[in-house]
């Protein structure tokens, strides 16, 4: 098998039909020795029903189905796992980045590059909220954490087999695949497309999920956050010797003590500093809590590959 194409799929019923369509035309270019993976992420609508009927269209085309929603991060990383070709090309379903790119990602990996990532040189149809939030996240990420992770990438990227085995022999649950890909090193190298607006459907990265996506890549990435309340205390410390320094004044030259104010003053904003300072290693050790239970990232409902081997798997 020569290339594998995985697509992570939440709710995106209208999406598979005219994704199927486009992918199987993009990799018609590679014969018999192509294969397209859909991972069908616990959708609550007909999403799994229509890859079902695209298999039947594409006999390339192979569905797997989670047990239930594990979030486009592992849902991912079932496809890829699945993956059985020399070189993966993953994107999303909704058709924001061209399928059609594959060939020039093909083309410069025949020149020996491992990695082949999209890199987002503009962004239609996309509010300016999120690309304001997006723009900030990758560069707060990439100035707290010591991997350099491409700027304005995606999880839109061809990789080769050993880049790929790298990246799956990391076992950590809070994964932010694009930063481990950076982080597995190799020879990568970026091209430009303008990223599409979604085809059809909606966003399914409400400003919640992207928030905790955010946290975890920066959890995962870096542990400049936990030095966060070193750094507070010399700031607080200093805070303090002004204030002294201002009591003392007015018990001397007014003989009264500052009022209240202040003191409430001081006492939210520490408090503030100390409830985050908790926040941040909350989040920490939240995370070191669930890996360490160590349990399986997913569990497979459905395998349109090997429905015919376990027919059991199909009743309910
Ligand atoms: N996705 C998924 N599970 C989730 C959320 C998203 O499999 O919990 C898939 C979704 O179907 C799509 C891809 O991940 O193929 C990216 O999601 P989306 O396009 O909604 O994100 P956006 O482009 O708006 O950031
Ligand atoms: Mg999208």
């Amino acid at each position: 098998m020569l290339l594998s194409v995985v697509v992570p799929c939440l709710n995106e019923e209208a999406s598979i039909p005219i994704l199927a369509d486009r992918l199987a035309k993009v990799i018609a270019a590679y014969g018999d020795s192509a294969e397209i993976v859909l991972v069908d992420d616990g959708s609550s609508d007909r999403t799994w029903t229509k890859i079902e009927a695209a298999t039947q269209s594409y006999s390339c085309l192979r569905g797997i189905r989670l047990s239930g929603n594990r979030g486009h991060q592992i849902a991912l990383t079932a496809g890829l796992e699945a993956a059985r070709g020399k070189r993966i090309f993953m994107l999303d379903a909704d058709l924001q980045d061209p399928p059609e790119l594959l060939h020039d990602m093909m083309g410069l990996m025949d020149r020996g590059y491992d990695i082949v990532y999209g890199r987002r040189a503009e962004r239609q149809g996309e509010t300016a909220f999120k690309r304001a939030t997006a723009w900030i996240f990758y560069r707060a990420l990439n100035a707290m954490s010591d991997v350099d992770i491409p700027c304005d990438t995606g999880d839109y990227r061809l990789v080769n087999r050993k880049a790929l085995d790298a990246v799956l022999s990391m076992p950590e649950r809070a994964r932010f695949v694009r930063g481990m890909f950076a982080w597995a090193g190799f020879r990568q190298i970026g091209i430009e497309y303008a990223r599409a607006p979604r085809a059809l459907g909606e966003t399914k990265y409400p400003l919640r999920k992207m928030l905790g996506f955010a946290v975890d890549a920066m959890t995962a990435f870096s542990t400049k956050p936990l030095k966060f309340a070193t750094r507070m205390s010399f700031a607080s410390l200093g805070f303090s010797a002004l204030m002294m320094a201002y009591v003392a004044h007015s018990l001397i030259v007014y003989q009264t003590a500052p009022g209240w104010a202040s003191v409430v003053l001081a006492i939210s904003l520490f408090s503030g500093v100390q409830l985050l300072t908790l926040g941040i290693l909350g989040e920490y050790i939240g995370r070191l809590y669930v890996e360490t239970k160590n349990r399986p990232l997913y569990f497979v409902a459905e395998d349109t590959r090997s429905a015919d081997l376990l027919p059991l798997r199909k009743v309910g």
